[in-house]
């Protein structure tokens, strides 16, 4: 018998996450799909006071129901689709990849499946195996975009409890087309949940809707959000969804007791006061993205269509070697994706004037 006594399938596995390099090593990271731009001065002092606030109440524990920060996400949430969200419909915890694992906890298990299509993001099956939770993977199309029919094909051929699908899709950058989400909610019908992962959304180009717009027909669609991406607000680690109240429900049997501490919803609602000022930045972001997509086009590579705040690019015979080039010149990409691909999180225009440089010299050294 080995030490420690480790559930069988997860002996020898190594924690999983993205490479933290120090700052002051490689100053230009590029590699989580931060946003680039903080809080201001005015914002934090008021995420203090608020925090201030909520630390003469430590000795007890927090709302367990979050209602006035649900209450808050629901009224943000309410202007992406002309139906309204109401609180009953809002579920939040610490950041979306909690939300994530309560609803395998919840709907996934032994004897159960769950369904993604890759490329798709890497923690999914790493949640599915935490939960005991069979894990299938269809294929998106060579342009990342989902073949319905297939789609559909493989849905009834597994019936899966859950279906998890990013849109826009992490690594690729892809939004799923409308029909999709509706295809796929007929398709798995209600033995099983459709889980669009909006992380992404808010820096989807024009056109493209949210998904929240079809919670009113799918009684079995969750809609995922987080804080950390176009919010400014990674460090916060606040995720929510919005769903039928009979899925939150299903949800507050298997969370933590007090899963949100005071200082997180103290955090998270002075955070939301200053929404306008947080993603304020996110049309100069999405141009930026355009921008570096038409750069890498024409230096003639590959990229992915991109509605997210990061581009995948390629492709490249030895994609570790240009990723430990870059890296040499104090630029920190993701090594992620199919084979031969790069993807680059959108900063600032100086650090992506970095990046473009860096990429330059090693494309031209490795002529
Ligand atoms: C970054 C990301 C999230 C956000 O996770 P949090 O736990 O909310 O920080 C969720 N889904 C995808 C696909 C992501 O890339």
């Amino acid at each position: 018998m080995t030490f420690p006594p480790l559930r069988e399938e997860l002996r020898g596995l190594q924690p999983y996450g993205a490479p933290q390099l120090p700052l002051d090593q490689v100053p230009v990271q590029l590699n989580t799909n931060e946003n680039p731009y903080g809080p201001s001065e005015e914002c934090a002092d008021d995420i203090a006071a608020s925090v201030r606030r909520a630390a003469t109440g430590l000795n007890r524990y927090p709302d367990r129901e979050h209602v006035e920060l649900r209450t808050a996400l629901a009224a943000y949430l309410s202007r992406d689709t002309p139906h309204g969200v109401s609180v009953e419909q809002v579920w939040a915890a610490n950041g979306s990849n909690e939300v994530m694992l309560q609803l395998l906890q919840a709907f996934g298990g032994p004897g159960r499946t769950a369904l993604s299509f890759a490329p798709t993001y890497s923690m999914y099956p790493e949640y599915a195996r935490d939960t005991s939770t069979a894990w299938v993977q269809g294929r998106r199309e060579d342009d990342f975009s989902l073949d319905l029919g297939l789609a559909r094909e493989l849905v009834e051929a597994e019936r899966p409890s859950v279906v998890l699908l990013p849109s826009p899709n992490n690594p690729t950058g892809t939004a799923l087309q409308p029909e999709a989400v509706t295809a796929l909610c007929a398709a798995v019908g209600e033995s099983g949940l459709v889980v669009v992962d909006e992380a992404y959304i808010e820096f989807r180009r024009a056109g493209t809707p949210s998904a929240l717009e079809l919670l009113p027909t799918h009684r079995n669609l969750v809609v995922t959000r987080t804080m950390s991406k176009a919010f400014a607000g990674a460090g916060l680690r606040l995720g929510y969804l919005a769903a039928d109240p009979a899925i939150c429900d299903a949800i507050r049997v298997v969370r933590l007791p007090y899963h949100l501490s005071s200082v997180t919803q103290a955090a998270a609602l002075a955070a939301l006061r200053h929404a306008p000022e947080l993603l304020g930045k996110v049309d100069e972001l999405r141009g930026e993205r355009d921008r570096t997509v038409g750069w890498l086009r024409e230096r003639g590579l590959q990229v992915a269509d991109s509605d997210a705040n990061f581009v995948l690019f390629g492709t490249f015979d030895d994609r570790h070697a240009v990723w430990q080039a870059l890296v040499d010149r104090g630029v920190l990409v993701r090594e992620v994706g199919p084979e031969g691909w790069l993807r680059v999180s959108i900063g600032t225009a100086g650090e992506m004037m970095s990046f473009k440089d860096a990429l330059s010299a090693v494309v031209e050294e490795k002529r």
